[in-house]
């Protein structure tokens, strides 16, 4: 799976990319993250990537010039031309199904990460991007929007995971979409806090039975809505 970032602050994605699965999922070629400035598509002398808004009001836009360019040069960079993503706190909301289905369908996106008022609405117009928000709240930039999106469909790229079975099981997965039920590890007793006598029967039929259960009961408790 590989992704295109497109943003002003490539920067941010230094450490993001030499973390943990996802710097290994790169090392082991199953998962590319390239990040582009949009600043080099900029034409002026002062590499301007911002206006005003035309009617007035506060803040800055991203203009549709460089943006435009940007993502067609870099649609070029590879045969596969890619789903364009725009970060948006006004786009469809980041949930588990979504991701499920954007990584089975395609092999490479291009996040377009805004900044300041956010993008020309012509921006949207003419490369109908696929808007996406990752929740009812406002952040100063889609950088971290888009390493939420990566994160979540590298999860699902096949040998990203040590055990394939954990992105079936995880709360909101596709194994049953409700919440997964308690972990424990050693020490068996912490503070007069015990592991459930049951996880250490060795009975897996049991353990089986009780972690549906106390799926099901953690879901009715905290979020019924997804019973429904
Ligand atoms: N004026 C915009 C609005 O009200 O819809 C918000 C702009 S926000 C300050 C700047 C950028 O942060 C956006 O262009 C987008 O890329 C990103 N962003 C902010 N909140 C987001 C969210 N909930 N989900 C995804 N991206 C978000």
């Amino acid at each position: 799976m590989r992704f295109d970032v497109l943003t002003l602050f490539p920067e941010m994605f230094s450490g993001y990319k030499t973390q943990s699965i996802l710097n290994k999922a790169i090392d082991r070629e199953l998962v590319e993250v390239h990040v582009h400035n949009m600043r080099d598509w900029t034409t002026d002398r002062h590499h301007k990537m911002d206006d005003r808004p035309f009617g007035g009001g506060p803040g800055m836009i991203l203009m549709v010039e460089p943006v435009v360019n940007c993502v067609r040069d870099v649609q070029a960079m590879s045969d596969r031309p890619g789903q364009v993503i725009l970060t948006t706190p006004q786009g469809e909301r980041l949930r588990q199904p979504l991701c499920e289905e954007l990584a089975s369908t395609h092999q490479r996106f291009i996040v377009l990460c805004g900044r300041y008022e956010g993008f020309d609405q012509r921006v949207i117009d003419i490369l109908k991007p696929m808007e996406i928000s990752i929740g009812d709240y406002v952040l100063n930039g889609g950088e971290v929007a888009s390493m939420v999106l990566i994160d979540s469909l590298v999860r699902l790229v096949p040998g990203v995971l040590g055990d394939e079975q954990s992105s079936w099981d995880d709360s909101f997965s596709r194994g049953n979409r409700i919440l997964e039920y308690p972990q424990y590890t050693r020490p068996r007793s912490f503070e007069g806090h015990d592991v459930p006598e049951i996880l250490l029967s060795g009975d897996h039929g049991a353990i089986e039975a009780w972690r549906k259960n106390q799926s099901l009961e953690r879901t009715k408790q905290r979020r019924s809505d997804l019973l429904e």
